[in-house]
This record gives structure tokens, C-alpha cells and sequence, in this order.
């Protein structure tokens, strides 16, 4: 293979969402969904989805994560 493998085409909000798994073949580079009852491997680019779960959220929804303080500054 040649060129950086991470180097592909925008698939739409899967390259956002927590569900999706990059499956890198030796030739090409797929986008595989692991969200329960989605389409394992779905037309792209996805541009709206109702499974989709930000990465920066814990999937299932909620967004309710604590985070902690920031350190106090003297
Ligand atoms: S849940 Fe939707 S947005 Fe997320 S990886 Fe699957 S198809 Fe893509």
C-alpha cells in the first residue's frame, strides 16, 4: 500500500460517532458500523443517522459524564 492509510475520503458523521470501526484492508480502508440494528457496513456519506453517538459523549446518550474541577490557582 502506498500514501497514509488515514488519508480517505470524508464519510459524513460516522467519522464522528462512537459506533464506527475502521476496518483497513490491504487495498482499501472500510467503514464498518457497530451500532445495534444499523446496517453493518452503510452507504456513506452518512449525513443523518438516528443511532449516531458523538465521541465525545458516553454512547447511549445522555452527555450527563462529570468531569472534574479545574485546579485552583493561587
Ligand atoms: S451509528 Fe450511524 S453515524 Fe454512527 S457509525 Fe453507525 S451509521 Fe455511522
Amino acid at each position: 500500500m502506498t500514501g497514509d492509510p488515514r488519508r480517505r475520503v470524508p464519510i459524513g458523521l460516522c467519522d464522528r460517532c462512537v459506533h464506527q470501526r475502521i476496518v483497513p484492508t490491504s487495498r482499501s480502508i472500510f467503514t464498518m458500523c457497530e451500532a445495534e440494528g444499523m446496517p453493518r457496513y452503510p452507504g456513506v456519506p452518512v449525513m443523518r443517522c438516528r443511532a449516531f453517538t458523538p465521541r465525545d459523549e458516553p454512547a447511549g446518550g445522555g452527555g450527563a459524564q462529570a468531569t472534574p474541577p479545574p485546579p485552583a490557582v493561587r
